[in-house]
């Protein structure tokens, strides 16, 4: 089987750009009537040809949202277990050449935490750490995880980029969902960002979803960081990379993520800031093409963003959040986290708000098979 990177390689980012450009409204009114969208049809309503047709398509989105989803968001917390990080993405705020104090839990520490999360409810946990394998290795990712797992229906890892032996070890550990961003799908400048550290393997990034696919993930998550590239390429670029997923891993659960850049630690100017409109615009568009596809929407986006986006698209959102290490635990005196959140709701206050637009806040929609 050919790999996604060999199938981008047949839509190179001039040819994105292009066809958006020469992308009209009857292309877009030809993608909105019709079902099974292929990807010049997506490539159409991502165009600006598509901007004055966008109650048209949020219309679409709404109506395949209910039918594929129905009116439920499930919810989830993310639990940053290590902020030590050998890259130097210029984005991040846990970056190595910023100097800051660093902490890394230990399995008992996260253990900690993730009971703090546990009594609000929630039963989705998404774990991260930066980038040092010599302290979060594969093997304490897999500790964490078996410590964890009592608590939890289902634990999702957010971590580097790993080889297949090492998803089976977390496999096998119970994690059960791989989130991987790719940051951007442009590989020239993936270099500029990434300019020193493993992570500067864009291939080997890329690859990443296919091993844990192939290693037994029963749900996997992508996404560019948005405002990075123009967004136009990164968007077309994600949503291939699902519809390649689904196509190719049928049996897997595919969700795409939608992170627009936010403050942070450090000097870095958002090359291509994505305004709400093109944000709307790119949420909808997804939601036409892939029908099925999980939509994830964290706390980069304010309240009102988060709660008017759910029915157009958005099926899963975080809640309760700190990006920081050790944020969760209530007492604890946490270093700044990896940006600024702009969602600070309560997971009550989320559920809350979710049901006066008539939406279910679901805490659990699967649970890991007993062993
Ligand atoms: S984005 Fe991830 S890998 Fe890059 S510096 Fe931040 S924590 Fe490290």
């Amino acid at each position: 089987m050919a790999t996604f990177q060999e199938f981008l390689r047949g839509w190179p980012v001039e040819r994105r750009l292009r066809a958006a450009e020469n992308a009209d409204s009857e292309a877009v009114l030809r993608a909105l009537n019709k079902d099974g969208l292929r990807p010049q049809d997506f490539l159409a309503l991502l165009s600006p040809a598509a901007a004055p047709h966008l109650e048209a398509i949020a219309q679409k989105a709404r109506d395949l949202t209910l039918r594929y989803f129905g009116r439920s968001v499930q919810l989830f917390t993310p639990l940053y277990l290590s902020d030590i990080c050998t890259n130097q993405c210029r984005y991040c705020g846990f970056n190595a050449k910023n100097k800051r104090k660093r902490r890394h839990l230990t399995v008992e520490e996260a253990f900690k935490s993730a009971a703090s999360i546990a009594v609000t409810g929630l039963r989705h946990i998404l774990l991260l750490t930066g980038d040092a394998r010599k302290v979060s290795s594969p093997e304490y990712i897999a500790s964490v995880a078996r410590r964890i797992k009592p608590l939890f229906a289902s634990i999702g890892v957010e971590v580097y980029a790993l080889t297949g032996e090492e998803y089976a070890l977390l496999t096998q550990a119970g994690v059960d969902s791989v989130t991987m961003f790719q940051e951007t799908y442009t590989p020239r400048l993936y270099a500029q960002l990434h300019p020193v550290g493993p992570k500067r393997d864009y291939a080997f990034r890329l690859a990443a979803p296919e091993r844990a696919a192939s290693a037994g993930m029963r749900s996997l998550g992508i996404g560019a960081l948005f405002g990075l590239e123009r967004f136009v390429p990164d968007a077309f670029a994600v949503g291939i990379h699902a519809w390649w997923l689904q196509r190719n891993y049928p049996g897997v659960e595919i969700s795409v993520s939608v992170p627009r850049i936010r403050p942070h630690e450090g000097d870095f100017a958002v090359p291509n800031p994505v305004e709400d409109r093109l944000f709307v615009q790119y949420i909808v568009a997804l939601r036409c093409f892939l029908p099925r596809v999980g939509i994830t929407c964290s706390t980069r986006e304010n309240a009102f963003m988060r709660d008017h986006i759910a029915p157009l698209g958005v099926t899963r959102i975080s809640a309760g959040v700190s990006t920081a290490v050790g944020g969760v635990c209530p007492g604890e005196n946490a270093e700044a986290g990896q940006f600024e959140i702009a969602d600070t709701r309560t997971v009550e206050e989320v559920r809350a708000d979710l049901a006066k637009i008539g939406y279910q806040a679901v805490v659990k929609d699967w649970e890991h098979p007993v062993d």
